[in-house]
């Protein structure tokens, strides 16, 4: 039996973080044994919003795709590859503009969010309206039926699907596949200022690179309890968020669970709680920047380099699929 698809990706706008760590990564490694993965390095979408600035887009794709490496992703597993160097992928969106309402566009409340958060006012790119566009041609291209995403995407793939039922139904085809999202445990996790999610583009998040030195730095600037000024101060756990990373990251339940209690009930102090916190990470992320240290420029090119010409020929069968069924095709019996 052939293998389902698996497909998805990250922005190269910045190292990535524990949030993509456990919202998508993880699933990705534990996947990549049973699926036929794809993870794209996200750079066309990612000028969208940084268009004034592409060396800072372009510099990113090594970092993302070492951090890949570094947390397990295996490249004789999972094909990792670099969207701009996928005409068909550019070729796709084209099409599939045309089965998208502006409104339509307009309505995503991740888009929406972001444009607030980006202050771009009454310039929004039109490229960064339309990006759900174009993850639905990356959705599409590969025939992917799982995506492995942060609960931030959830609209892009109902778009996504919107987008493959309209065009099967327009074109009389079944060429097109529809997809779903795989959400892991933790498909949202909070960044370290509070906020609701930790982003790069925010600089809110405890990034797989960051040094001990700056993770325990991060960690002691959490935002806890402002009411629990001395040790013996019973605290407050809802919306402390080292509480929150505890339960994410700390794999012993009950000692987290003994830590509420007692935090709770007044008698431990913030600086405890953040240095077992700090412990727990620090445990887990030496390993990760130790391996993304023995990662050599030059071999991290050459995985990319493979994966995108195996990809680019998926990509480019299913362009030609989408272009029979609309019927463009003008030289192949005649001019040969
Ligand atoms: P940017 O701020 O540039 O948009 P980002 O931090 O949101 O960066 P993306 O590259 O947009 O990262 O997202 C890559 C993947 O990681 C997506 O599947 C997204 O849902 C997931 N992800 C990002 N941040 C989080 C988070 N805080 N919790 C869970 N998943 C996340
Ligand atoms: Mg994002």
């Amino acid at each position: 039996m052939e293998k389902q698809v698996i497909l998805t990706g990250d922005r190269p706008t910045g190292n990535l973080h524990l949030g993509h760590w456990v919202g998508s990564l993880q699933s990705r490694v534990a996947l990549q044994h049973s699926f036929e993965q794809y993870v794209m390095v996200a750079d066309t979408q990612a000028l969208t919003d940084n268009f004034g600035n592409p060396q800072k887009v372009m510099e990113n794709v090594m970092e993302v795709v070492g951090d890949y490496i570094a947390v397990g992703i295996d490249p004789q597993l999972t094909t990792i590859f670099i969207q701009s160097q996928i005409p068909a992928l550019t070729e796709l969106t084209a099409y599939y503009m045309n089965l998208v309402s502006l409104s339509r566009l307009e309505r995503n409340p991740t888009v929406k969010a972001e444009i607030a958060q980006k202050e771009f006012e009454e310039s929004v790119p039109a490229g960064f309206l339309c990006y759900p566009v174009s993850q639905a041609a990356d959705i599409t291209a590969f025939k992917a039926e799982l995506v492995p995403v942060g609960a931030d995407q959830l609209p892009m793939i109902e778009l996504s699907n919107e987008i493959v039922r309209r065009f099967n139904r327009l074109y009389n085809t079944d060429c097109l596949k529809e997809s779903k999202v795989y959400l892991s445990n933790t498909s949202r996790l909070i960044g370290i200022d509070g906020k609701a999610k930790a982003s790069k583009s925010l600089n809110n998040a405890i990034f797989l690179s960051d040094t001990p030195g700056t993770i325990r730095e991060k960690v002691f600037s959490m935002f806890t309890d402002p009411m629990h000024v001395h040790v013996s101060d019973p605290g407050r756990i809802e919306g402390n968020v080292v509480f929150t990373y505890l339960d994410v990251f700390h794999d012993d339940m009950e000692e987290t669970a003994l830590l509420k209690e007692r935090y709770a009930r007044g008698g431990l102090g913030d600086v405890t709680l953040k240095s077992l916190l700090d412990d727990v990470l620090q445990r887990k992320l030496q390993p990760i920047r130790e391996k993304r240290e023995s990662l050599s420029k030059k071999y991290l090119l050459e995985i990319c380099f493979e994966g995108t010409q195996r990809a680019k020929s998926v990509a480019q069968k299913t362009l030609q699929e989408v272009k029979d069924a609309m019927g463009i095709d003008f030289f192949s019996d005649n001019i040969k």
